[in-house]
């Protein structure tokens, strides 16, 4: 079946030749002409990558991309962006954007991207776009990726190389709720032997370092009956 694409977009030139191009690439094109729109066909149909300009009518980009993953739709999206537009990718990413373009583009750059996107999310193993950030914070908790190494207020906080793991895994998949399985599964692996007990071991491990209060988490939630969910 043909990949889904939904493009948000306000600039009835830019549509018509998005639409063209990526229609007969094979994709199926649905669009969307202000953020509103977006949101609501984004959250209620299946999409498999959106294509999301920032500066729309009636609801930005940014909002639209944030009010998708509070609702936990995962769906890939690349966001374009308007030339000059100072855009803190770290700041992106945390409203869960997986990549950037910048306009005016290259088709073939746009089509490389959305490519990369629909294989990205085809394979959920392998790291969504946060792992080229090079930091992430929240709060007075900062974390360089690079370095492996987490800081509050620039006090190093130890974390195991499994505490960093499971970490990172959360923070690519800040505001999803995950089960114990899949955090099992990718953090450490289909072979590895541990059971889900582990999983709830390295959580309370974590939450000791990193919550003012373990025992009222607020960044690492547990979603009773389901897994967790962090929202640092
Ligand atoms: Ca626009």
């Amino acid at each position: 079946m043909n990949k889904r694409i939904l493009l948000v977009e306000d600039e009835p030139g830019l549509v018509l030749t998005l639409t063209d191009r990526l229609t007969s690439e094979g994709y199926q094109v649905e669009s969307a002409r202000d953020g509103e729109k977006g949101l609501e066909r984004a959250s209620s149909e299946a999409f498999d990558a959106i294509i999301l300009d920032v500066m729309l009518p009636r609801k930005n980009g940014f909002d639209v991309c944030r009010d998708l993953r509070q609702r936990n739709v995962t769906t890939p999206i690349l966001m374009l962006t308007a030339r000059g537009q100072v855009v803190d990718k770290v700041v992106g990413l945390k409203l869960g954007a997986d990549d950037y373009l910048t306009k005016p583009f290259e088709m073939m750059e746009l089509l490389a991207r959305v490519e990369a996107l629909l294989r990205r999310a085809a394979t959920p193993a392998t790291s969504p776009a946060i792992s080229s950030a090079e930091t992430y914070q929240f709060d007075s908790i900062k974390i360089d990726f690079r370095r492996a190494e987490v800081d509050r207020d620039g006090q190093k906080i130890e974390l195991s190389a499994k505490e960093f793991q499971l970490l990172r895994y959360f923070i690519e998949h800040r505001e999803a709720t995950l089960s114990r399985d899949e955090l099992l599964n990718e953090v450490w692996g289909y072979d590895a032997m541990p059971t889900t007990r582990t999983v709830d071991v390295h959580v309370a491990w974590l939450r000791q370092k990193l919550e003012p209060n373990p025992r009222h988490p607020i960044y690492i939630l547990t979603i009773h009956g389901m897994g967790y969910k962090f929202v640092g």
